[in-house]
């Protein structure tokens, strides 16, 4: 019986895909990434992973199509979080994870994770470095192995010597080995050409630097520069041969300005970013990639005892509550604004509260929202398949009671969410 049964199913579902079975939503309000008002009462017809028309009114479905009824609900193009790190969550435990942790074990629990981020509506992210299983996690969602958001991943990060990510950072000497271009690790133009090219050949979409120190890194200091320019427009050149741009962790302004002179394309964190940065990132186009969630997440667990080693502490303290007052510096002055949060930081799947810190610091909560769809596509290139609800682009839909304009909360708790014309989540 189950065997018939599932067999009737397949013929279904085939039968289908042959004759063009749509899915029809009705939208009680649209916010469809472009247009910066709310339209009432419009349907849009789905068709394999793409949207076919968005039209006027409650349109009828025919007798072999599927309605999906959300008159209640604001629909939204699916999120995009450009500032993920797939593979890992903190904990009270993360130093040791690098000990204790096989291959095998990571990939178990990234899956996990993404599962996470999709079902809390980021239906696409940028994952800005882990040890590579994040390469290998974008093919097992692409062939449907695993569930998960659209991965685009920089693989394992770029740093210098005893950089923020230099994997052996404040290991005991024995430990350290002598990470090189492969493992991430660059010390002249010459190795970051090789570094990017190793990362191509992993498989990896984007480039992300280290541009600064870091807070989470065993080392002392966490925003002092951390590559030459030369290194940076090595890396930035190199990365553009094959199509992929370069992310810059950044925290100091002496980094970033490198990092923006040399060619990379988001400024991540920018914590203490200064009238000249801001200036500069204007002139050359570049966008920034707040992480707020992360700065406050990273100063709350610093006042836990024990939570972080203790070369950590003090750095978090310094930059976590900087960064939403940078980000309303760059708002206020035009800076390019796109959505990401470094989750991984923080607990997966809770890449929304971005929105409301997003808010709280001054952007309008319809800005906030076009930051993680039609702004993000940009940043990663795929506008014209991703970021807003059109006809022909990819069927990347979520949705929410309410109005999330009015409260921006509500975008903490997802109703609905489709995926290439897969619905992953329906209230
Ligand atoms: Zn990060």
């Amino acid at each position: 019986m189950k065997h018939s049964l599932l067999t009737l199913a397949l013929i279904l579902s085939f039968a289908g895909i042959l004759f063009g079975q749509k899915t029809y939503i009705h939208a009680g309000s649209l916010i469809d990434g472009q247009n910066k008002n709310i339209q009432k009462e419009m349907t849009l017809i789905v068709e394999g992973n793409q949207i076919i028309d968005i039209q006027k009114g409650y349109q009828s479905a025919g007798a072999s199509d599927q309605l999906i009824d959300l008159k209640s609900y604001t629909v939204m193009p699916g999120f995009i979080d450009l500032h993920v790190h797939i593979e890992s969550q903190t904990s009270k435990t993360s130093y040791m994870n690098r000990f204790t942790l096989n291959e095998a074990d990571i990939a178990y629990q990234a899956a996990s994770y993404a599962e996470t981020t999709l079902l809390a509506g980021f239906t696409t992210v940028r994952d800005l470095g882990g040890t590579g299983v994040n390469i290998a996690l974008r093919k097992a969602i692409d062939q449907g192995i695993a569930t998960g958001p659209r991965i685009f991943t920089a693989g394992k990060s770029l740093a210098v010597t005893g950089g923020h990510a230099d994997p052996t950072n404040g290991f005991k000497k024995e430990l350290m080995g002598n990470p090189g271009p492969r493992e991430g690790v660059v010390n002249s133009p010459e190795e970051g050409r090789q570094a990017v090219r190793q990362r191509v050949k992993d498989g990896a979409d984007v480039i992300k630097i280290t541009a600064t120190g870091g807070v989470l890194s065993l080392a002392k200091d966490g925003s002092a520069p951390q590559f030459t320019i030369e290194e940076i427009r090595a890396i930035t050149e190199t990365a553009a041969d094959y199509g992929m741009h370069v992310a810059a962790h950044a925290h100091g302004a002496e980094g970033m300005k490198r990092a923006i002179k040399g060619g990379v394309k988001t400024i991540e964190h920018g914590t203490f970013m200064d009238d000249e940065v801001i200036a500069l990132m204007k002139q050359y186009g570049a966008y920034y990639v707040p992480t707020i969630t992360a700065g406050r997440t990273v100063a709350d667990s610093a006042k836990v005892e024990g939570y972080y080693p203790s070369i950590v502490v003090p750095k978090a303290l310094a930059v976590g509550p900087q960064i939403q007052d940078t980000f309303t510096k760059a708002y206020k002055a035009g800076v390019k604004i796109a959505f990401g949060t470094d989750a991984g930081v923080f607990v997966h799947g809770r890449n929304a509260i971005e929105f409301q810190l997003m808010v709280e610091g001054g952007m309008p909560a319809m800005e906030a929202i076009q930051s993680a769809t039609k702004v993000a596509a940009e940043v990663l290139g795929k506008e014209k398949s991703l970021g807003t609800l059109e006809k022909g682009k990819l069927a990347d839909i979520v949705a929410v009671k309410g109005d999330p304009i009015k409260n921006i909360e509500l975008l903490q708790a997802i109703d609905f969410v489709m995926k290439d014309g897969k619905v992953y989540k329906d209230r």
